[in-house]
């Protein structure tokens, strides 16, 4: 064995990491269909006015407002009616005093007209010829100005904008179908151990499934990555190196197992050989064998989590996801919280910052961790409370800070 000499606060690894953090650089087209979660790479602006014309609000009278400035339910004015303009259509006539033309919302102003009286304000005589209107209508009422949304010329979306619903809306009434993006992170995945074995296959005796490739898979598709798996690396240096040097085409490494100070856990070798450590060590619980280096010529990030499969996920939700979403930049993530009673005293492990799942049930925090090996701390939690590395005691009926998965 070979003891941890120190740990450092989760603060400071926080520290180190954001200090570490060079967002990526490559970019590439997408299909607008594509790009919603995205991140754009160039600012997107307009060629075009929008809408490309004036149009109607309402369907109704296209009309000359000064033909009905007097016109009330009693006293209509009685407007000649010259066209029937649809959507997609441009009407070829010209509006003049005393007259008018149906329209529908959507469609194009005729000429002449300089406002719009709703359907329901007006009355149309037996023979179809005439249209008795019964509101005064003001100049450019309930018409959509060209360019009223966006003139040309206007940037509709901005380099290192987050693509949501409204802002791939706004590139598609400005006529692009494709756009820019900064690419997402590939993320290398592997999980090191001899008794590591992928689901599916028949365990040997003192094998077990490989869990960590799959929940730190599922969260860095989660939070912008492209999560690449490899194939599990056995426990010797050389396997480790050879792992390592495999990896160099990803954004970011992430390992799990191997990093803690067992003499099989030979990660911490292979980072000797390969890199810079940043850290090793934390002192949170669980999680507290997590190290952090820069791997190559290329200084690629490196993640080595621990291989208890509730300790690697933790600290993935702790310190990967905000890693990766600042690669990738995309904004952090904001996790929901609520506030709770404890519904059972918890002790927690002095000198460590300590993560505690819990259950909710009838809005009361149940403790839910079992064992830093057992997926099912997170599995059958809805969230966790953080408890301070100074701070020994929750007590039962204690309010806590639920931060919900
Ligand atoms: P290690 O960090 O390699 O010392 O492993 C700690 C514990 O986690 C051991 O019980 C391992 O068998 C287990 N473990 C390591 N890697 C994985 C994995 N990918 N999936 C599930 N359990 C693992
Ligand atoms: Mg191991």
């Amino acid at each position: 064995m070979r003891p941890f000499a120190s740990t450092i606060s989760l603060a400071e690894a926080r520290r180190r990491l954001d200090a570490l953090v060079r967002p990526i650089a490559r970019t590439e087209h997408a299909r607008l269909e594509d790009a919603a979660g995205r991140v754009a790479a160039a600012d997107v602006t307009s060629a075009i006015d929008v809408p490309p014309f004036a149009r109607s609000a309402m369907d109704g009278y296209a009309v000359i407002a000064a033909d009905v400035a007097g016109a009330t339910p009693s006293a209509p004015v009685r407007l000649r009616l010259l066209d029937r303009i649809y959507t997609g259509e441009m009407s070829a006539v010209t509006i003049e005093r005393g007259s008018c033309a149906e329209i529908a919302t959507g469609a194009p102003m005729p000429a002449g007209a300089d406002a719009v009286v709703m359907v329901e304000e007006t009355a149309r005589s037996a023979d179809g010829q005439e249209i008795e209107i019964r509101a005064a209508a003001a100049a450019g009422q309930h018409i959509g100005r060209r360019g009223a949304d966006i003139a040309a010329g206007d940037r509709v979306v901005a380099a290192g904008d987050l693509l949501t619903p409204s802002r791939v809306g706004a590139v598609a009434a400005v006529g692009h179908g494709e756009i820019e993006l900064f690419a997402k992170p590939r993320v290398a995945i592997l999980s090191t151990g001899n008794e590591v074995v992928e689901p599916g296959a028949a365990l040997a005796p003192g094998q077990i499934f490989d869990v960590n490739r799959f929940t730190l898979g599922a969260i860095v598709s989660a939070h912008g990555g492209i999560p690449e798996p490899r194939r599990a690396a056995q426990d010797t240096v050389g396997a480790l190196i050879d792992a390592l040097d495999a990896c160099a085409t990803a954004d970011l490494i992430v390992f799990s197992g191997g990093s803690s100070v067992g003499e099989r856990d030979l990660v911490i070798d292979a980072i000797a050989a390969r890199g810079e450590m940043i850290f090793h060590g934390i002192a949170v619980r669980p999680g507290k064998p997590t190290a952090f280096a820069l791997i190559g010529a290329q200084r690629t990030p490196f993640f080595g989590m621990p291989g208890n499969p509730t300790s690697c996920l933790s600290n993935a939700y702790i310190l990967l996801v905000p890693f990766l979403r600042a690669i990738a930049r995309l904004p952090p993530h904001a996790a929901q919280t609520v506030r709770a009673p404890l519904g059972r005293r918890i002790a927690s492990a002095v000198n460590r910052h300590q993560f505690y799942t819990v259950r909710l049930r009838d809005g009361v925090a149940f403790p839910a961790f079992k064992g830093s090996g057992d997926i099912t701390s997170l599995s059958q939690a809805d969230g966790y409370i953080e408890i301070p590395a100074d701070q020994s005691v929750v007590e039962e009926g204690a309010s806590v800070t639920v931060t919900l998965f």
